[in-house]
């Protein structure tokens, strides 16, 4: 019996690689998550992946029989758009990020523009959508002044073969570029935990977080003094885990959440 865990309010869910693998759902995922909330917990995906929208994300995982409900899921997109609308007001913004990303971006009120404006920030995300044009424009606007931000570090993105330029792979040849580094949102970083803290109104000492990646999901426990708990069915191995620096040390390391719910429920 895993008591630490056990008695957590709130259960947050990295999804690719935890919950579920590209379009290929981890069905013991499913009944753990239902037995959560039938104990009465409190159930949060978040991901890092923001090149989707909420919308796509309860769509794709109310097919796989999560049943989850809109304001259970998160994302990185989420986190830096708050950002901008609350400290960087009236900022315009030019966004290197997917048609689903500039949607998330204008519903949160966020003032894009294109090209031939003139961009006070440069945000970059995981755009599937790039091309050099664009490339080109965000890195003349940073080298400009413009503030360099992005919405998640991820450098790769798995798949079913392997993996996927992510990004903080575009953000490293925005930075090869013009010498800037990024300021990141999403995990593992403060704005996100500040942002889950004031959502569902639990203590950081009542939350526990579970993925499958050491510098993004765990370390976001890590170094927040969040219960971290790692999977072995996405990117980290067991062995990874027991090497990473302090800032990145699992609190946990189970095969897969199916052995959490078995130490748990069982
Ligand atoms: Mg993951």
């Amino acid at each position: 019996m895993n008591e630490i865990l056990k008695n957590k309010k709130l259960y947050i869910f990295d999804m690719d690689g935890t919950v579920y693998l590209e379009n290929t759902v981890f069905p013991f995922a499913v009944t753990f998550i239902h037995k959560l909330r039938k104990a009465g917990k409190k159930v949060l995906f978040f991901t890092n992946n923001a090149s989707q929208n909420v919308r796509v994300y309860l769509d794709k995982l109310n097919r796989m029989g999560f049943e989850a409900t809109k304001d259970e899921i998160l994302s990185s997109a989420d986190v830096c758009a708050a950002f901008l609308t609350r400290y960087r007001k009236d900022k315009s913004v030019y966004l290197l990020g997917t048609p689903e990303l500039e949607e998330c971006f204008c519903t949160y009120g966020v003032p894009l523009t294109d090209e031939r404006g003139n961009a006070d920030i440069v945000v970059v995300s995981f755009d599937k959508t790039l091309t050099y044009d664009k490339l080109n424009h965000a890195c003349r606007f940073i080298r400009n002044g413009a503030e360099f931000l992005s919405t998640h570090p991820d450098l790769n993105c798995p798949v079913k073969d392997g993996y996927i330029p992510d990004s903080g792979a575009i953000c490293a040849a925005v930075t090869a570029s013009t010498g800037k580094s990024p300021r990141y949102f999403g995990k593992p970083h403060r704005e996100t935990v500040d942002m889950i803290c004031e959502i569902t109104g639990v203590d950081k000492s009542d939350m526990c977080i579970f993925g499958d990646r050491l510098y993004t999901d765990i370390a976001m426990g890590a170094s927040h003094g969040i219960t971290s708990t790692l999977v072995l069915t996405g990117e980290a191995t067991e062995e990874e885990a027991l090497q990473a620096s302090p800032d990145a040390r699992a609190d946990f390391i189970y095969p897969s959440l199916q052995q959490v719910d078995e130490d748990i429920f069982e």
